[in-house]
């Protein structure tokens, strides 16, 4: 038994102060209120680690290295476009799994508890199923375990180059599955997740309207009997077009007119939403599954985050391309998009709770419902996802109540105010650093000695 003694919390009634949490040995929060023994660690502030909702955990290792022009200067995805497609012509299960173990542990020491991998590199090169058809799915897990990062595994269904059904060709071919492959192959993936730790998870994933047709949607999701389900919605302009043209309906409107979307469903990227969609989707329940630092990087539009929490809508955030892992970043980015759109300032602010507190409440809450985690609170009962951070330091200067999370978020020096992250129950962080920093790290390192990354 773990009791953590901390000087503030944020719990579901709010903030509390010299609270004591003791965890179970199976990672649940056991009792929140005096425990009357000593307790083994102190945080002067206790947060709940929200759920990381969107990660392609091998694009981490493309970050910085795809910010280059290339020769039609109306093409500003190609050096994008070149390294991904470099990269998958070399990578291997191995340097998945190192490159996804890095990244994990960093989503750690950023505060994340968890993580929902959005995975889609299925297969060797050329499309070729390795013997064992999940083998990239074991890889995964197998760098969640070693991260000791709470995690859901989303299995992504791809099946074409475009919504007019060309097939894939190059690189994307890696990705590739007819539906009944592909079913055998989330089967083995499930069974992998599940041989896991307990609090491990597993859901379904069509990647986008372009690359899963129809009539492939309703194969899958008819074997999605429980768990979330996660979907590229609407990212960038010419997506929308395209599913317009082919599908007769934008992709957020055919989407409610074909699929009972409701809580089980995170749609991902909800940048080009008309205010119409963006009221739709919000009475569904669904999380709009935000990742406003890729979404910067990649140049794709502003979500209406005024509008969509205005109408109650439930948002959480991801680190997509994981081009730069920061909770609080991320968090910030998507506050100042609405003000530069809107002229204003505290956009996400309500009348009693600050524009942070708006924000770490969302993150948590949508975070969790998004990974079908119970987690995201201080509560008996759930997962222990927690950060224990310092509060005596030039940036939180002993604030207290929503002037901790305003100032952990805005003033720039949040992440170097965490000391502490537990994983389930798992202390996984200490002193600001991960247990496996080095190990890890090293194995990465070789990695990238291995993988060509010229353009
Ligand atoms: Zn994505």
């Amino acid at each position: 038994m773990q009791i953590i003694h901390a000087k503030q919390a944020l719990t579901v009634s709010g903030w509390q102060s010299d609270l004591e949490i003791a965890i179970d040995a199976n990672g649940r929060i056991a009792a929140v209120g005096p425990q009357g023994q000593t307790p083994t660690h102190r945080a002067a502030l206790l947060l709940p680690a929200p759920l990381n909702l969107h990660s392609h955990a091998f694009q981490r290792a493309m970050s910085g290295l795809t910010e280059a022009r290339g020769p039609d200067p109306r093409d500003s995805f190609w050096s994008w476009r070149r390294l991904m497609y470099t990269f998958l012509d070399q990578l291997t299960p191995d340097h998945v799994e190192a490159i996804a173990a890095l990244v994990f542990m960093e989503m750690l020491e950023a505060g994340y508890g968890a993580v929902a991998e959005f995975h889609y590199l299925h297969h060797a090169v050329g499309g070729v199923p390795y013997d064992n058809l999940a083998e990239m799915s074991e890889r995964i897990v197998a760098a969640a375990v070693q991260s000791g990062i709470g995690l859901t595994h989303l299995p992504v269904h791809y099946q074409f180059g475009g919504c007019d059904l060309r097939p894939l060709n190059g690189g994307q071919q890696r990705f590739g599955n007819d539906p009944d492959r592909f079913l055998r192959l989330h089967a083995d993936a499930v069974a992998a997740v599940a041989a896991g730790p307990s609090d491990f998870a597993s859901g379904m994933a069509p990647h986008s309207l372009r690359a899963v047709d129809p009539a492939g949607m309703s194969a899958i999701l008819g074997q999605a009997r429980s768990g979330p389900i996660h979907m590229h919605l609407a990212e960038q302009v010419a997506e929308v077009e395209e599913v317009l043209a082919q599908l007769g309906a934008r992709p957020t409107e055919w989407l409610l007119a074909n699929h009972p979307v409701d809580e089980r469903w995170c749609l991902i990227h909800c940048t080009q939403m008309t205010n119409s969609e963006t009221g739709a989707l919000a009475a569904t329940g669904a999380v709009a599954g935000l990742c406003p630092l890729t979404e910067s990087n990649l140049g794709d539009g502003i979500f209406n985050g005024t509008a969509y929490l205005g109408e109650g809508g439930t948002i959480g955030f991801g680190s997509d391309s994981n081009v730069h892992i920061s909770l609080f970043e991320e968090l910030k980015t998507l506050e100042y998009s609405q003000r530069l759109r809107d002229l204003s300032r505290a956009a996400l602010a309500t009348q009693d709770r600050s524009t942070g507190r708006v924000l770490f409440d969302a993150a948590a809450k949508g975070g969790a419902q998004a990974g079908g985690r119970q987690s995201g609170m201080i509560e008996t009962g759930v997962w222990a996802d927690l950060i224990g951070l310092d509060n005596d330091n030039q940036w939180l200067c002993n604030r207290k109540g929503d002037a901790v999370l305003d100032s952990l978020i805005f003033g720039g020096g949040g992440q170097l105010c965490i000391r502490d992250v537990w994983s389930a129950g798992r202390h996984v962080v200490k002193e600001g650093r991960h247990f496996k920093r080095d190990d890890i790290i090293r194995s990465f390192k070789n990695t990238m000695l291995q993988l060509e990354t010229s353009i």
